[in-house]
Order: C-alpha cells, then sequence, then structure tokens
C-alpha cells in the first residue's frame, strides 16, 4: 500500500511552524510497511485542498490529512472532502457530549461554531479525540482510504497511536504483527553505537535495527515481524539481550522515556530525596524535575549559586576553594554537592559549575564543567565534562549528564 500524508495550514506555508506531524506519521507508516512517496502540505484553500486530493489519489491508496478540523471559518478539511466526495457530515453524538462537557466543566460558554466540530464525515468511522475537541475520521471507499487528524501534534500523536494506527492495522488486512521497540542510549556517540553493533545493523532482517542520533542521545529502533506477538516480542528481546551485553553502560530506558523520567523514577523507587545546587543550570535541573508529577516525593530544592558570593554565602564554599582552584573546578563542585545536601537535608546533593560559554570563563574554556554528586554515607563523587556546544546546548547537556551519572549510581553501575 502507498500512502500520502497531506498536511493543511496556511502557517506551514509561511514557515511558522515545522511540519513535524509528517515526520511522525512517516514513522509510523514506514513501521507498518506502508510506502510513503509524497508528503504535500497546502494551506487553508479549499481549491487548493481539492487539487492536492485529486493529485494524491492518483499516487497513493491511503490519505492522511492533519489539520483543519477546528472550530474556526479557515478549518476546512472535512467540509472540502465531504464536497469532493460528494458526501455529506453528520453529528456524531459522542463528540458532541464530550464537547458540550468540556464547556460544562471550564464553565465557559459553548458557541455554535464549536458544535461543527463533532461533525464527521458519513460512514466515516470516528476516532476519538482525548486531548481535545476534534475528532478524527477514517473513511474507506472502493479505491481509497481518507483518515482525517488533527493539527496540534499533542492530540494528533496519541489519537494515531490509539485509535488511528489499529484502523489502518486491520484495514490492512495482514496477518502479520509488527512489533516494535525503541532502546535509549547516552554517553556513546551514533558512530560509536553503530560500530560496535555494525555486524547486527548489517545483518539485519527481521527484527530490523535502526539506528538514530539526537540531542547527544542515541536511539535504536528495534522492529520484528511474525504471525504471532508473542514470537515477534521474543525476537526482540532476543536482540535486546545482544545487543546490551555490548553496550549496556550507555542503556538508560526505552521508548518514549527521557533520563530526567528515569532518574527521577530512580529515586522514588529507593525512596531517596535530593536537592541541587545550579550554578551554569541556573535551575534547569529543579526546572526539568519538577516537570514530572510526584516530583514533590524526591525533589527537596536547591539554590540557583550563579556568582561565586552565593557559592561562598549560602552555600559554604571555601573561600580558599574559590582564590585557589576557582569556582569552575571539582573542589568547588564537591563542595556545593557536600553542603547544599547537608542544608536541605537530602540523601543526595548534586552540583553543575562551569564554564558554558561563550569564551573561557575564569581561565578555563568554555564547555568545562563539573557535576557533584555527594551522598549521605559515601564518597563524594565528581564528574568532568568537555563539551563543545552552544551555550544553551551545553546548558542542556549538563543536565542529561546530572542525570545520567546519578541514574548510573542508583542501578548501582557507577563504576562501569
Ligand atoms: P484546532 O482545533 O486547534 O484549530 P486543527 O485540527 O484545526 O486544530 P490547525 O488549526 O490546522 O488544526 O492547527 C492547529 C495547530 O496545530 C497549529 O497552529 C500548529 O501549532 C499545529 N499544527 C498543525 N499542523 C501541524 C503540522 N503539520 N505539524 C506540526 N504542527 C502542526
Amino acid at each position: 500500500m502507498n500512502a500520502e500524508i497531506i498536511a493543511v495550514g496556511s502557517e506551514l506555508l509561511l514557515g511558522q511552524i515545522v511540519n513535524s506531524n509528517a515526520k511522525f506519521l512517516s514513522e509510523q507508516l514506514a513501521e507498518l510497511g506502508v510506502n510513503v512517496y509524497y508528503h504535500t502540505v497546502v494551506g487553508d484553500n479549499p481549491d487548493r485542498l481539492k487539487s492536492a486530493i485529486t493529485t494524491a489519489e492518483s499516487r497513493a491508496q491511503l490519505i492522511i490529512f492533519t489539520g483543519g478540523l477546528g472550530p474556526t471559518k479557515d478549518d476546512l478539511t472535512k467540509e472540502t472532502i465531504a464536497g469532493h466526495l460528494n458526501t455529506s457530515l453528520e453529528k456524531d453524538e459522542e463528540a458532541f457530549k464530550f464537547i458540550k462537557d468540556y464547556f460544562i466543566r471550564v464553565q465557559r460558554e459553548m458557541t455554535p461554531n464549536n458544535e461543527k466540530q463533532a461533525h464527521v464525515l458519513k460512514g466515516s468511522h470516528v476516532l476519538k479525540n482525548e486531548q481535545g475537541m476534534a475528532p478524527g475520521m477514517f473513511l474507506i471507499d472502493e479505491s481509497h482510504q481518507y483518515m482525517l487528524l488533527p493539527g496540534p501534534p499533542s492530540e494528533m500523536v496519541p489519537m494515531f497511536k490509539k485509535y488511528g494506527r489499529p484502523a489502518i492495522e486491520k484495514a490492512l488486512g495482514r496477518k502479520e504483527i509488527i512489533s516494535s521497540r525503541v532502546l535509549r542510549f547516552f554517553g556513546i556517540g551514533e558512530a560509536e553505537l553503530e560500530t560496535e553493533l555494525m555486524d547486527l545493523i548489517d545483518a539485519q532482517t527481521n527484527p530490523t535495527v535502526a539506528p538514530l542520533a539526537s540531542d547527544g542521545e542515541v536511539t535504536l529502533r528495534l522492529t520484528a515481524k511474525d504471525v504471532s506477538k508473542e514470537n515477534a516480542e521474543k525476537m526482540l528481546d532476543e536482540m535486546e539481550t545482544t545487543i546490551l551485553k555490548r553496550v549496556r553502560p550507555y542503556f538508560y530506558g526505552y521508548d518514549d522515556t527521557s533520563l530526567m523520567d528515569e532518574m527521577s523514577k530512580a529515586l522514588k523507587e529507593s525512596e531517596l530525596t535530593i536537592a541541587c545546587a545550579e550554578s551554569l543550570t541556573g535551575g534547569l535541573f529543579q526546572s526539568q524535575m519538577t516537570s514530572i508529577s510526584g516530583a514533590g516525593a524526591v525533589l527537596k530544592g536547591g539554590i540557583v549559586c550563579y556568582s561565586p558570593e552565593i557559592k561562598k554565602n549560602l552555600l559554604d564554599v571555601s573561600p580558599n576553594t574559590i582564590s585557589i582552584h576557582g569556582t569552575v573546578s571539582e573542589p568547588c563542585a564537591k563542595e556545593l554537592a557536600e553542603n547544599v545536601r547537608e542544608k536541605f537535608d537530602s540523601d543526595i546533593g548534586i552540583s553543575f559549575t562551569g564554564a558554558a560559554g561563550p569564551g573561557p570563563h575564569e581561565g578555563k574554556d568554555e564547555g568545562t564543567i563539573w557535576i557533584g554528586i555527594a551522598r549521605k554515607d559515601s564518597k563524594t563523587k565528581t564528574f568532568l565534562l568537555n563539551l563543545a556546544g552552544t551555550r544553551n546546548g551545553n546548558r542542556a547537556r549538563t543536565v542529561k549528564y546530572g542525570c545520567y551519572f546519578l541514574l548510573k549510581e542508583l542501578r548501582g553501575e557507577g563504576d562501569s
């Protein structure tokens, strides 16, 4: 089966947003073995949308639309498709009730154009929107399949994963099940990981192994096909075991997780609390940590100790340490981690101090960063980073390294 993705929205053509929906859907369709030969972007204009549909119908069986399902006048995807297919829109009572209940909940008046969002293509299979208001649709006619999804990725992605993808799988009528799993690595470059696994990647057929690098992390997507889900999962397990035998020290989690998620989870499981002394990260570590629900159980708090005075006055770093070694130093990171832990009476203290750039700081090259991890009854550990990114890239990477080192410590892999 061939598919085409049509993203609708003038803001895409004006360069105001990136077509990340097409990227996501292409990845998903590739996993299903559906070929995507074209991505089309079209503005909020019914004539041009109609012409894009006609073109897509000439070269694809499955056409997926994103965007233009909202309540406003320029949201006209389903109306245009209905006109093109000579069919009508009808109110979906379940979606309508959902929208009505939403307005009652937020104590706002529902306007007639909101009702328009509950209208779906006649004969379509409705895809529930659990994150927003506009439902999606899947319509099958003799020659084509049309899937309509909302524009906001926060609505489109969960809708596709939960309802859209299974509907396509069913329509494909395949006997084979496709199972996939993402393994996430940190602290190893893509080239290095590929070198370690070259023979596995080269020999791949089923399961396939696909590496991808982003934001200092590398992921491996393993995909297996089999008539039984159990067998497909078993094949993934075996491939995972082979891979981890070679590169386990860098592995931190599966699928959509993050280093911060895993580290926070490990703290919670160990019933440990943490406090932070943040210099170059300026609160980034704590901000990310508090974005995870349940952070209150593990994060006691912290101090943004950007200036040397605050390091001395609030966190008791010795004046000698600063005058002899400077703030970008191992002794400073160590004292910061130990003292913040003590002041906040937490089990763990973590510190970040360094030269984020651009340019050197206190004579230390940009990208020179120290992280300290202090625990109640053990020797404080320090880690030196030499990063080569932009200022904010270095700050973000520092937070990731902090999570990574602490995670390894909590998993008892701290010395590997
Ligand atoms: P809404 O009910 O929010 O209006 P909609 O289905 O009508 O949803 P649009 O109005 O087309 O969708 O887009 C809403 C927002 O969704 C856009 O402003 C943009 O932030 C995001 N968006 C739309 N299309 C895409 C896309 N292809 N890739 C990434 N983001 C998108």
